[in-house]
């Protein structure tokens, strides 16, 4: 059948949504379907319509600004289209097949019939971007499936299969054949059988105790939610589907206008929008086309190497590990069988779905064991001479056209490369920790990393579920570069009166996962010590700050933080949860006299800034020097790799809201009252060009 949009079978009109349905209904979309039905409907020949949604076109670029243009009111708006149809007084069948949501969705619900292929799934995903329905969903669907059902799906925004539905008024039919065909004669009976249409909005919404459950709905939600307004807001555009309907539909429009322009929901869109993006490549040559990867060889089975192991064996793709030694082999491979245990007891998988991926792992001290995998991913210890004896090895017994990536946090990625005779086939492939949680991966793209290399690991992080940002070769990546100026932040700001539990509060306030005295207990302190002493090393003219004098005391006394008890805070034996510790508070004390610092009272206000615009300083010198491809990029590894709060939309786009010129100011500000060494050395230029300009990162 070709795909025109509007086509005749019979009696019957065919309209095709010619694009997925989320993306679909931007202002052409929408006059397209509404001259569709117009033209059916003043043709006398036809005597039903039959809307089709297709997913035939491909989530390319385009996607991103059909989905901004969608939330725009401009006629014919999605509820003047949507109730233009329900009110046609020819019957109006919607065909659904694959993912159907948003304001897809809810054009279906106002047809008067809808039809699903047994695959077919649906979602309003608004409540994820910080929004609600504006078609009116939030008042036809709990007509149609009932209040507690209709809230699950509005508030949870996640896909929902057809087949759990079946059994309400939303669908009148659901085949496991061709779906068009199927509708086609479904239609036919609805016209040879006179049948009366159904409009939902003439529906009443069925509860026994509505007050009560939505009170109870509310509670539940109450903490969980508190920087999130959206699913609240959701709440209550569902309660006035209790009442009159066009006032509900004005209720609802009232409600997404006022989430549109909150800050949350703004950031939302931004992150929606930015993960979309991150998986794009600049620069990529014509034509590339990707490696395939169907097994995988991963050196070391230590904390990355078992984690990123199980990435793969739950994508269903094999995993050689391979350990020097057979107790670090066992170790590793007693991780990944817990994991796989804990899923099954946890009720996640069924056991036998376990053992087949379990399966799939295979262990081994033999490195020839990798030389038919199509890629390599090296976690072990972070050091260069161990890496330059692997990486030679893996030189000399991996297949031609192999992918050699490596999992450093640091390290230079080009001279792990020239170790090999294939420099072109070795990128950094950074992993988060536990890997098989943390969904970010930064792809570090070496200086002569090949193109096809590159896309192929882009492409396989989305089937192993990660996040892909594709980082430039500087000392730390992006994450981890701009995490130094964050954390020294937080170590000026507590030599200069505040404390690490005051540190740690204001961040958290603020939204972050964990504030930086916790991260660095949670990381290890002695990281950073390892760090320091190799730069003092390497460089033993350059001046250490103070600072680095207090942490490095603090692992002198053996506080390496979690994992030995002691850090920044104390913990009870095997335990988590900070303690604060005097004896923490008297190291600083002793710090300050010693290097003649008089405390002073810092404010909240004032760690948050330091710290945050820390960041965005930082991220705004790796957009400056392209390490990163986009600023958006640079707020979804901060978001999905450091526990930045998603409704402040990442360090570059929180200085956007704030006004690059409220930073630069700001930062200005902290370097007159500077102390003693310079914090962040300047403002970034590309920063204050931007101020200056009256531009934003994203
Ligand atoms: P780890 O010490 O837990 O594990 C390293 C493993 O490598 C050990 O089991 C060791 O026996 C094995 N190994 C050492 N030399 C080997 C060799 N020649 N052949 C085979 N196996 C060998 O270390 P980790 O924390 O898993 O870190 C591994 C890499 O991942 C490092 O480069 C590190 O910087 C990076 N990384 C670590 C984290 C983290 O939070 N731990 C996060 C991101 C990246």
């Amino acid at each position: 059948m070709n795909m025109t949009p509007y086509q005749v079978h019979g009696e019957v009109a065919i309209i095709r949504t010619v694009q997925p349905p989320l993306h679909a209904l931007d202002a052409a979309a929408r006059s397209a379907i509404l001259a569709g039905v117009r033209a059916a409907e003043s043709d006398e020949a036809i005597k039903a319509i039959v809307l089709i949604g297709t997913d035939a076109a491909s989530p390319g670029k385009g996607e991103i600004t059909e989905v901004k243009s969608q939330f725009g009111f401009e006629e014919p708006s999605l509820g003047t289209l949507i109730s233009y149809i329900e009110t046609s007084t020819k019957p109006v069948i919607a065909a659904i097949g694959g993912l159907c949501m948003g304001g897809g969705f809810e054009l279906a619900l106002g047809c008067h019939f809808r039809f699903a292929s047994a695959g077919a799934r649906v979602a309003m995903p608004e409540v994820k971007i910080g929004l609600c329905p504006s078609g009116g969903g939030s008042q036809r669907l709990p007509r149609l499936i009932g209040l507690e059902a209709a809230l699950n799906v509005i508030i949870s925004g996640e896909a929902v299969p057809a087949g759990m539905l079946r059994d309400t008024p939303l669908f009148d039919g659901i085949t496991e054949g061709d779906l068009l065909q199927d509708t086609l004669a479904f239609t036919e009976n609805v016209v040879s059988d006179k049948l009366a249409l159904k409009r939902a909005r003439d529906q009443k919404v069925r509860h026994a105790k509505p007050d009560a459950f939505l009170l109870l709905v509310r509670n539940s939600l109450g903490a969980a939610t508190k920087n999130y307004p959206a699913p609240l807001a959701c709440v209550d555009a569902v309660e006035a589907s209790l009442g009159d309907f066009d006032a509900g539909i004005k209720k609802e429009k009232k409600i997404f206008l006022d989430l549109l322009s909150s800050d949350e929901a703004k950031a939302l869109r931004h992150l929606h929008f930015a993960e979309r993006k991150a998986p794009h490549i600049d620069g990529l040559s014509e034509g590339v086309v990707p490696r395939p990867v169907t097994s995988v060889g991963i050196v070391g089975a230590g904390t990355m190497g078992a984690g990123i192991a199980i990435n793969f064996l739950l994508a269903g793709i094999p995993a050689t590990i391979v350990e020097t030694k057979q107790e670090s082999l066992d170790r590793g491979v007693q991780h990944i069988q817990s994991f796989f245990e804990a899923r099954v007891k946890k009720g996640k998988m069924q056991a036998d779905e376990a053992s087949r991926l379990a399966a799939l792992l295979k262990p081994t001290l033999s490195f020839a064991d990798l030389s038919n995998a199509d890629l390599v991913i090296e976690a072990v210890f972070e050091d260069m001479e161990v890496k330059k004896t692997v990486f030679q090895k893996l030189d000399e017994i991996c297949k031609p056209g192999a992918i050699l990536a490596s999992n450093t946090s640091t390290l230079d990625v080009n001279v792990i490369a020239s170790f090999t005779k294939r420099p072109m086939d070795v990128l950094g492939a950074h992993f988060f920790s536990p890997a098989n949680v943390m969904k970010l991966l930064e792809v570090v793209r070496g200086d002569k990393t090949a193109d096809d290399v590159l896309l192929t690991i882009m492409l396989l992080a989305k089937k192993i579920k990660k996040i892909a940002v594709v980082s430039g070769v500087c000392d730390g990546f992006i994450g981890n570069r701009m995490i130094g100026g964050y954390s020294s932040e937080a170590a000026k700001l507590l030599e200069e009166g505040a404390t690490v539990q005051q540190v740690d509060g204001a961040l958290e306030k603020f939204g972050m996962a964990m504030g930086p005295f916790r991260m660095s207990d949670l990381a290890g302190n002695d990281i950073g010590w390892a760090i320091r002493k190799r730069i003092r090393a390497e460089r033993p003219e350059m001046k250490m700050p103070t600072t680095a004098m207090l942490a490095d005391k603090l692992c002198e006394l053996g506080r390496f933080g979690q994992k030995t008890g002691s850090g920044w805070y104390r913990y009870e034996k095997g335990g988590r949860t900070p303690q604060v510790d005097p004896a923490v508070g008297k190291l600083v004390e002793d710090h300050r006299a010693t290097h003649g610092i008089v405390p002073r009272k810092v404010s909240d206000g004032e760690i948050v800034q330091r710290c945050i615009f820390a960041l965005s300083n930082e991220g705004a010198r790796i957009l400056e020097e392209g390490i990163a491809q986009r600023a958006s990029d640079i707020d979804v590894v901060y978001i999905f790799g450091y526990g930045f709060p998603p409704y402040r939309g990442g360090p570059m786009h929180y200085a956007d809201s704030v006004g690059l010129l409220n930073v630069e100011r700001a930062i200005e500000g902290f370097m007159k009252n500077e102390q003693s060494e310079p914090r962040y050395g300047r403002v970034a230029s590309l920063l204050s060009q931007f101020a200056i300009a009256g531009k934003t990162f994203n």
